[in-house]
């Protein structure tokens, strides 16, 4: 494999959840929590994904890493399509591909002492034997910045952000490539926040880490990504670098979520405020057309009934009327 080649490939993913009524638990429709969302991901670097709750970025995540099975399309890992992979030939894959949670309380078994819960992967993937396992472990958890003493801790013992040391401690167990960070500051202090995000920017130079960085917050986005994925209602709205983002965003909906944070791009902070009309609507019954019409500053009638498709330049953006960016960064319509 050369480097520019991606090291993941999402393609056409889909994932629909059943809508089930009656005493025969019949199907009377679909939620549409992923719908035809494709991107690549490339060798060593961080794509976020940003979007508002319910958008379907966790759940993109989820299928990624198969803890959710697709209902359609491809996620290409080195050349092989972890999507129809057998279960057995998933798990041995899947020393691979890790995650960080967002609550890792709720992802470390609170009976199991910390150097146990860091040394069940090498035991259960790689049958290594406990002592080795435990030194592996000793390593480890110092290299997230925690001492050696806190093997012998429970997870109730810890802080937030050091369970969230520990969580990632975990995901580094297996020496995985591609590690999906799911929220995984999200519900830790602000000054705690920054602390965890600087650990995995060192982490990713230390031991060569791809991450897929999912969140809704723009800032933590902002600083760790690469690339930006922004999605909305189970859709890619538009993928673009970091950089293209906060100072060129193409989408109406990008813009838009950038207007909620000025901080992010002093041009924007100066225009009036987009005023947005109506509330998301539900994955159960998105809207025909471009699935943001409901709710778009800029929609025209062809909004209304055709489908937007992702475009292939440079800077992929699905809007039939996209945005321009001029040679200041200031953007136009
Ligand atoms: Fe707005 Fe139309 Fe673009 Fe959708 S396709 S974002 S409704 S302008």
């Amino acid at each position: 494999m050369t480097t520019t080649e991606p090291l993941l490939q999402v393609r056409n993913l889909k994932k629909y959840y059943p809508i089930r009524k009656g005493v025969i638990a019949r199907t009377v429709g679909q939620v549409r929590a992923v719908d035809d969302v494709s991107f690549d991901v490339h060798p060593g670097e961080t794509l976020g994904i940003v979007g508002e709750s319910g958008c379907g970025k966790s759940t993109t995540g989820r299928a990624i890493l198969r803890l959710e099975t697709p209902t359609a399309g491809s996620v290409i890992f080195e050349g092989t399509d972890i999507a129809t992979l057998s279960a057995g030939t998933m798990r041995r894959r899947r020393t691979d591909l890790q995650m960080v949670f967002q609550d890792p309380y709720s992802s470390l078994n609170p009976q199991i002492r910390i150097g146990d819960l860091l040394a069940e992967p090498l035991i259960a993937h790689h049958r290594l034997k406990r002592a080795a396992a435990q030194a592996r472990a000793a390593e480890i958890i110092q290299v997230v910045g925690l001492p050696r003493l806190y093997l012998n801790r429970y997870p109730h013992e810890l802080s937030g952000g050091q369970r969230q040391r520990v969580g990632i401690a975990r995901a580094l167990m297996l020496e995985p490539k591609l590690i999906v960070c799911d929220e995984p500051v999200s519900a830790l202090d602000v000054s705690i926040q920054a602390q965890v995000l600087n650990l995995l920017k060192d982490l990713q130079g230390e031991f060569g880490l791809t991450y897929v960085f999912i969140s809704h917050g723009l800032g933590a986005i902002k600083y760790i990504s690469d690339r930006i994925v922004v999605m909305y209602l189970g859709k890619v709205m538009e993928v673009a670098t970091t950089q293209e983002i906060f100072t060129a965003p193409r989408h109406p909906y990008t813009e838009i979520l950038l207007d909620a944070y000025p901080e992010a791009n002093p041009h924007l902070r100066d225009r009036p405020r987009i005023i947005v009309e109506g509330d998301v609507p539900s994955p159960a019954k998105p809207p025909a057309g471009c699935v943001f019409h409901t709710r778009c500053p800029s929609a025209q009638a062809i909004c209304t009934t055709e489908i937007p498709r992702l475009s292939t330049d440079a800077h992929p953006v699905a809007c039939h009327f996209p945005l321009l960016a001029s040679k200041n960064g200031k953007v136009e319509s």
